[in-house]
């Protein structure tokens, strides 16, 4: 009987598998299938090729290996504690081996005298190399096989069916023997790119030969993982641009050029000059723009977005701007009106707009007089019903989620132009990946005269420095932000900080030479308000806030921002936070106060805090510690699902890949000739990327 094996073949069917091991594997491993298993990649080698001398042992390597003479052992320690130590020796010192278990077994294996090959992770102890529970074997002078091992991950119920990470590399060995692998991408890209064949790909990230094998072999295997997941994000934006007919802004008419020419009160940046370009060329053709514009906090986002919404208005269309909070909507609509005057009809809708306005607001939206809408979710309610909404602006747009976009999409009949805003700096390649369906362009340039943000990190014993400061700026002056974390599952406690803090300062800077403004969630957006407003205006030099200020806010002549318990926060929300201040001309600061020991991971936020000011670099250390699953709100991770591709460290293949498949939907955008066959294989397998479900 002859079997047909491939790669949906349940992982049962395997030699040497059986039900018990396949529910095992199903469980601890998410193996189901023979092409599961065979995409299960190492997650390490060990270079069993080098043999080191005993004195030249790095204690800290994760795995050494050397040759070495027992000399003597036995069992030491009571009960638990029980030990087999071992002596070795080569020509140049002595190294011990431990072993806490299976002492009776290993003691009959050992012979003293004998030479052994050792293998393990070194330590030091007492001044000398270390290795507990070594792998060891009798040296033999043949070592041909000694090349390159796998190292598979594996869980102690899998080990205690044998399938340890040699178990594992067996079974992949039986595997890889009895599948027939063909080549999955055209003949002509895998001669363009030099990559190796699939199938000597596949053998040698199993069993490579050599550290060059490997290289070319995960070379192939990140190209073809990249290559499947642009096909579908690029398939996804031609299929959302082709699909959208979209207003024609065809003009650039009186409102826009009255404001270029005469209100403009500063020149624009370059980049945002360039930005204006693009979403120009994007909205004249008539077809749906969908753009993310991401710029760093103080890059003059705004200020695009007005001059984007003017364009619409000269072309007879109304226009919107949706906000994340009250404070932040009102902030816009407050700064909009002080930029175009009376020129324009321009309101604000929130939670907390009187009903009798709503009305107004609702009925002159509808007749089309209101040219600028400004406001809060509040716009995303059916009631809201624009004339001829020919721009959607959306602003921080990681509070918003896509379903929202939608939302904003229906409110005409032909879809509006979307612009979203956002300050979190999404690393160039994770936006490429996720936001598939979205153009992206990039403010990378901060408004001439800037001073860059001066950042000290102090402990709790520096905190009376901290306070230097503050009186100092206050007495030229300028104004000072305290921010404190507040977070659901600790919220009492952390409200009992903020209050702390707030009496310490009010002792440390009394009334009537100081006036301390309060800022928390528990208020009511009226108190916010008027709160931020009394700020705003100067009435208050310090403002102890929590989070809520984090987003938006514009108040250029406070120029101290302290963060306290800074350990507590995210790097995204710690660079949004210090980008609250430095929007004026003169030197501000950003105090990271934080507790005297720290996890290794918050040293690191707040060492890349002090270090830059650069968005995008701060974002790339964030993408490393946290993962790409967490960035831009992605909270649950397995979004970006990459067996053997790194977003973080493969930008530049990735940026190779997406090239190569935007070249290839030019020619042929809907994969039809004969050379793209395999090509529209790849875009139906299920794996490759991005759990789309969990996005969209
Ligand atoms: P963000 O991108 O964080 O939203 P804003 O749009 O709030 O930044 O701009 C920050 C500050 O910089 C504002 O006070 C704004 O008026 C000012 N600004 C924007 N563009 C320029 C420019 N080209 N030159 C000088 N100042 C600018
Ligand atoms: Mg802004």
């Amino acid at each position: 009987m002859v079997t047909e094996f491939n790669l949906k073949t349940p992982i049962g069917y395997l030699t040497g598998v059986g039900p018990h091991r396949a529910e095992v594997l199903n469980k601890e491993l998410n193996i189901f299938t023979f092409g599961d298993l065979l995409h299960f990649y190492p997650f390490r080698y060990v270079d069993r090729t080098i043999f080191h001398k005993i004195n030249n042992i790095d204690p800290y390597a994760l795995g050494v290996q050397f040759v070495g003479r027992l000399i003597n052992y036995s069992i030491q320690g009571e009960k638990r504690s029980k030990r087999l130590i071992a002596t070795v020796k080569d020509n140049t010192g002595l190294a011990q081996l431990v072993w806490f278990q299976g002492l009776r077994w290993i003691e009959k294996s050992l012979t003293v005298g004998q030479v052994y090959i050792i293998y393990g992770k070194p330590s030091l102890f007492n001044g000398q190399i270390s290795i507990s529970h070594p792998e060891v074997e009798v040296y033999k002078a043949k070592r041909a096989e000694r090349a390159f091992q796998p190292v598979y991950s594996s869980t102690e119920k899998l080990k205690r069916l044998s399938l340890d990470s040699k178990g594992i590399s067996k079974l992949i060995g039986v595997l890889i023997e009895l599948l027939k692998i063909e080549e999955s991408l055209p003949p002509e890209i895998v001669n363009k790119h030099n990559l190796v064949p699939l199938k000597t790909a596949l053998h040698h990230i199993h069993f490579p030969k050599d550290p060059t094998t490997l290289a070319l072999a995960k070379y192939r295997l990140k190209f073809e993982e990249l290559f499947i997941l642009q096909l579908k994000v690029l398939k996804t934006k031609m299929a959302s641009s082709n699909r959208f007919a979209g207003p024609v802004f065809e003009k650039v008419g009186a409102y826009f050029n009255l404001f270029y020419k005469k209100k403009l009160p500063f020149e624009l940046t370059n980049a945002q000059k360039r930005v204006l370009k693009e979403i120009r060329k994007d909205t004249v053709h008539g077809a749906q723009m969908n753009r993310l514009l991401q710029g760093d906090v103080g890059s003059g986002k705004t200020i695009v977005a007005l001059m984007s919404m003017l364009l619409a208005i000269d072309n007879g269309y109304q226009a919107c701007l949706m906000a994340p909070t009250e404070i932040l909507a009102q902030q816009h609509y407050q700064g909009l009106k002080s930029l175009v005057g009376n020129d324009i009809a321009i309101e604000l809708l929130t939670g907390s707009t009187k009903q009798k306005l709503r009305k107004e607001i609702y009925s002159s939206l509808e007749q089309g007089e209101l040219q600028i809408l400004v406001g809060t979710h509040a716009l995303l309610e059916d009631k809201v019903q624009f004339d001829n909404l020919g721009l959607a602006i959306i602003d921080e747009q990681h509070r918003f989620g896509v379903q929202q976009r939608a939302k904003l999409w229906r409110k005409n009949t032909i879809p509006p132009h979307m612009l979203v805003m956002t300050a979190t700096p999404i690393p160039r390649t994770l936006a490429m990946t996720l936001y598939g369906d979205l153009d992206i362009s990039v403010i990378d340039e901060l408004p001439a005269g800037r001073r860059p943000i001066v950042t000290v990190h102090l402990k709790e014993d520096q905190r009376l420095r901290m306070f230097g400061l503050l009186r100092e700026e206050i007495s030229k002056g300028r104004q000072v932000y305290v921010v404190y974390p507040l977070i659901e599952e600790s919220e009492k406690l952390d409200l009992l900080y903020l209050e702390a803090g707030m009496e310490a300062l009010e002792r440390e800077f009394p009334l009537p030479t100081y006036k301390i403004g309060i800022v928390h969630g528990r208020l009511t957006p009226k108190e916010k308000e008027s709160e931020m407003d009394r700020f705003a205006k100067g009435e208050t030099q310090i403002l102890v806030a929590t989070t809520v200020i984090e987003v938006g806010v514009n108040v250029p002549n406070a120029s101290v921002m302290v963060i306290e318990n800074a350990e507590r926060f995210g790097l995204s929300q710690l660079h949004q936070l210090r980008g609250r201040v430095g929007r004026g001309a003169e030197q501000s600061f950003c105090v990271l106060m934080s507790k005297d020991k720290l996890s290794k991971e918050s040293k690191i936020r707040l060492e890349t805090m002090v270090r830059t000011n650069d968005g995008f670099e701060i974002a790339e250390t964030d993408l490393q510690l946290r993962g790409p699953g967490d960035i831009a709100g992605l909270q649950q991770s397995g979004i970006v699902d990459l067996k053997i591709a790194d977003l973080t460290t493969d930008q530049q293949l990735l940026q190779m890949v997406r090239t190569e498949v935007m070249r290839i939907f030019d020619e042929d955008p809907s994969l039809e000739k004969k050379e793209n066959v395999l090509i529209k294989t790849l875009l139906t397998q299920k794996s490759g990327g991005i759990g789309w479900e969990k996005i969209s």
